[in-house]
């Protein structure tokens, strides 16, 4: 049994990975300052056995004296493009101090880190699927690169961590992912979706819809970054966590109505500034060293995320 902390444990995946880790036998301190976390993602995980949760925001240390711990999962940053644009400057400290506070945490513990890195540093991939080598096409001065520029520093903080100090480091570069617990308001393709079909309201499709995602099973991902975090010391990656079979936005929507039965029709609003045109991890390197590969596809993850949508929605009626 190893003691864990996970940054961002109240947020959508960061619950998953928490639960996931409890599961396992593992004691958990679950560190939020529930900025875009929610507390109804940890509630039924507050009285279990080796759970804590810190109200803490990461961009400040955490005080090692009264911490121990063997992992620790870095996971804190807001995800959705509407939230993460909301307060840009907050996101670029959150991603740069945050991963510098945890990275000098991990060190003064003797512990190892693990990155929630994204596929974001890719930017609007010149290069398809896009493989780990690939270094990217972002920019620094668009509505995005609070995200992107963010984490592409606070994965060069992970290796010069690990150059300079030793530090045990893993960097997962995480694409879409989908599941139980998203936020209805965050404003991401699956959950808006979801949410109006569910509501018989339009369906918004930004662009004309051809845009590409690969979107992943939320219990897949959380297998990737628990097999990440316990593959051997020298691997660092960056590895790519993500399923490979790819849709375009219209396909999506297509596919939430008829799951959904809804009478929802479609309109078309304009598309969000750098707005990646496609999107789709290589994930040879996942498959060879972690011996990992998604196992839920779409429709499954899609039908999942829809019976929990209808209970949240009814839940806050
Ligand atoms: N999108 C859309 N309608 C929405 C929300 C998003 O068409 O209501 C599009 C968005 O423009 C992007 C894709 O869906 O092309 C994925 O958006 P999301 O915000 O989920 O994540 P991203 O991959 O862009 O970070």
């Amino acid at each position: 049994m190893s003691r864990i902390i996970v940054t961002g444990g109240a947020g959508f995946l960061g619950s998953h990975l928490c639960e996931k880790l409890l599961d396992l036998g593992h004691a958990v301190l679950c560190v939020d300052n529930l900025h875009t976390g929610r507390e109804a993602n940890i509630r039924h995980l507050l009285d279990r056995a080796g759970f804590e949760f810190v109200r803490h925001d990461i961009t400040l240390p955490l005080h090692p004296e009264r911490m121990e711990a063997d992992q620790i999962y870095n996971l804190a940053c807001p995800a959705s493009p509407p939230r993460y644009q909301a307060d840009p400057i907050y996101t670029a400290e959150t991603n740069v101090l945050g991963a510098l506070n945890m990275l000098r945490l991990a060190r003064s513990l003797g512990a190892r880190i693990l990155q929630a890195g994204t596929s974001e540093v890719y930017g609007d991939p010149a290069e398809h699927p896009q493989t780990e080598s690939y270094r990217g096409n972002v920019s620094t001065s668009g509505i995005r690169a609070c995200y992107d520029e963010g984490k592409r520093m606070a994965e060069t903080l992970f290796f010069d961590f690990r150059r300079q100090h030793g530090v045990e480091t893993k960097v997962a570069r995480i694409f879409n992912t989908y599941g139980p617990r998203m936020d209805p308001g965050d404003g991401r393709v699956v959950s808006n979706f979801i949410v109006q079909a569910l509501r018989g309201e339009d369906i918004t499709v930004y662009g004309d819809g051809s845009q590409t995602r690969s979107f992943c099973y939320v219990d897949d991902l959380t297998e990737g970054l628990v097999r990440l975090m316990n593959s051997p010391p020298e691997f660092a990656g960056p590895v790519n966590l993500g399923n490979p079979a790819e849709f375009t936005v219209a396909d999506l929507a297509g596919m939430v109505v008829a799951l959904t039965g809804s009478r929802s029709g479609t309109i078309f609003l304009p598309l969000p500034q750098d707005d990646p045109a496609r999107r789709r991890p290589d994930i040879s390197l996942a498959k060879r060293v972690l011996d990992w590969a998604p196992a839920v596809g779409l429709e499954d993850g899609l039908k999942k995320t829809v019976a929990w949508f209808r209970e949240e929605l009814a839940r806050g009626q």
